[in-house]
């Protein structure tokens, strides 16, 4: 069974900054088909569970109350791309909108639900390795 790097909220784990998940159902037609592999990049680049949202602002990603954060997110992103690495996984279902999950549109920075082009830092750097990139909206195409 090919294997998919997917974004652990989407799977059910309370992992949201939150501490809420992203649960989508059609996570279980996706397990017919697919071996899933859950992670969540802020967790594993050492942010905790609750915390503060965050947006990314030009280069860096910055919480809400103006905290730094971008070195967690390189480092989850980098956490990512070395799973991908070594399990052999060249697709990924990452949540749409976040600062690392987003795919090709993301909060602008302003903390206001404004959208504008762009990706989430993880997102961004698999797309750069040659990861196929999805979001949980696009997951039919992998139905197929
Ligand atoms: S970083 Fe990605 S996997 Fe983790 S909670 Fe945010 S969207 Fe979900």
């Amino acid at each position: 069974m090919e294997k998919i790097l997917i974004s652990a909220c989407l799977v059910g784990d309370k992992v949201k900054y939150n501490g809420q998940s992203n649960y989508n159902p059609k996570i279980k037609e996706l397990l017919e088909k697919y071996e899933l592999v859950p992670f969540c990049p802020e967790v594993e680049g050492g942010l905790p569970t609750p915390r503060t949202p965050n947006e990314r602002v030009k280069d860096k990603v910055l919480t809400e109350d103006g905290r730094d954060v971008t070195k967690p997110f390189e480092k989850g992103a980098d956490l990512a791309y070395n799973i991908c690495m070594y399990l052999g996984i060249k697709i990924a279902v990452l949540k749409a909108l976040s600062p690392s999950c987003g795919s090709n549109e993301i909060y602008d920075g302003t903390f206001t639900h404004t959208k504008k082009k762009g990706d989430g830092v993880t997102a961004e750097l698999l797309k750069k390795k040659g990861i196929k990139v999805y979001t949980e909206n696009e997951i039919d195409e992998l139905l197929k």
